[in-house]
């Protein structure tokens, strides 16, 4: 059986949650052997054995830590001509999208980014055009390179190996390019990052203030859910822009997309609409994010977004 590569997304200490999914993604279509690029990957093992990893591909080499994307996609590229892979699934994060751009390049392959669905034979399934189209396609040159977006398969523990293979590379001047020069951890408090949530709740303009954030939170906090925000509550200052969804924003595939005083505009739609239900809170019952809508409220958020807080604490 062929071997799945899978990157893993991690952070020197801790996996990733979409890496789980990635590796219970692969178990469907070969051996998933887990990469694991720079420091920390004993930490890291059990959970990866948790999701079926069968091998573990460890290079602790600094210069993972040290300079930006190129050397993972020069890790790959070798792994790739070792091993022959049935195919290299890694994360549609900004950083995952490059590397594996830069590994379609080298290994002369066929790419497919911003996976949402992957079927028989790799089929994967895409989201364009804002969400309007949704395209099936399949690699057919060299080995499929595939970048699936967080979210997009539910990760299912079973048991892996994880047997841990060293991997010792000296990476090229040439992807020593653009080095590391500092890092800022940002500051998350207990919520979930935005884009691997589970749960996200977004407000925009029908919000009011920045202030009345204060609901959305509330409420996101009683599901344990991340918060989001339209861009017109980011651009009026409501909320850090780096809490933004859709096109000119982060893209969300959460289980549940809970959407407050949004409107539903083209571009919102295209950082949301793959959640897998979606809720609206809106007081005008034309409001065009009506038609995403699994369940949807017609009413003042200001009322509705406060009782269903109570209610939701009330049962947990
Ligand atoms: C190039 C480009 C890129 C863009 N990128 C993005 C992007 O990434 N993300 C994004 O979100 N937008 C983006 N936009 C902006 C987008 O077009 C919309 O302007 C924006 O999404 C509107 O945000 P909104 O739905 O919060 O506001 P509005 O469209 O003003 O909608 C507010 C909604 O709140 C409802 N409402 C008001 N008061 C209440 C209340 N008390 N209770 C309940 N409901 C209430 C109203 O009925 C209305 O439906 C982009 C635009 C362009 C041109």
């Amino acid at each position: 059986m062929a071997e799945i590569l899978v990157l893993v997304e991690h952070d020197g200490e801790s996996v990733k949650k979409v890496t789980g999914e990635l590796l219970t993604a692969a178990r469907g279509y070969g051996e998933p052997a887990a990469v694991w690029a720079g420091a920390g990957a004993e930490g890291g093992r059990a959970r990866l054995a948790e999701f079926g990893a069968a091998k573990v591909y460890v290079a602790e080499d600094k210069v993972f830590d040290d300079y930006v994307v190129a050397p993972k996609a020069e890790l790959l590229a070798r792994l790739v001509a070792e091993h022959q892979p049935g195919a290299v699934l890694v994360a549609a994060t900004a950083e995952g999208r490059e590397v594996a751009a830069r590994l379609a390049v080298r290994t002369g392959s066929g790419i497919l980014t911003d996976v949402t669905a992957l079927g028989d034979d790799l089929a994967a399934e895409q989201s364009i055009f804002g969400g309007g189209i949704t395209v099936h396609s399949r690699v057919g040159t060299g080995t499929p390179i595939i970048a699936v977006r967080p979210n997009s398969v539910a990760a299912e523990p079973a048991e892996g190996a994880a047997e841990t293979v060293p991997v010792s590379i000296e990476v090229s001047e040439a992807a020593r390019g653009a080095r590391v020069t500092g890092r800022v951890e940002q500051e998350r408090g207990e919520r979930p990052e935005l884009t691997e949530a589970a749960i996200v709740v977004s407000g925009g303009r029908g919000v009011g203030a920045g202030e009345n954030f204060a609901l959305i939170e509330k409420l996101a906090d009683s599901l344990g859910a991340a918060v989001g925000a339209s861009r017109a509550a980011t651009d009026a200052g409501w909320y850090p822009h780096q809490f933004q969804v859709g096109q000119t924003g982060k893209t969300v595939s959460p289980q549940l997309y809970v959407a407050c005083g949004i409107s539903g505009a083209i571009q919102h739609r295209a950082g949301m609409q793959t959640a897998k239900t979606i809720m609206v809170i809106n007081k005008d019952p034309e409001a065009p994010i009506f038609e995403l809508a699994d369940f949807g409220v017609v009413g003042d958020l200001f009322n509705v977004v406060p009782q269903l807080t109570e209610q939701i604490e009330k049962q947990s």
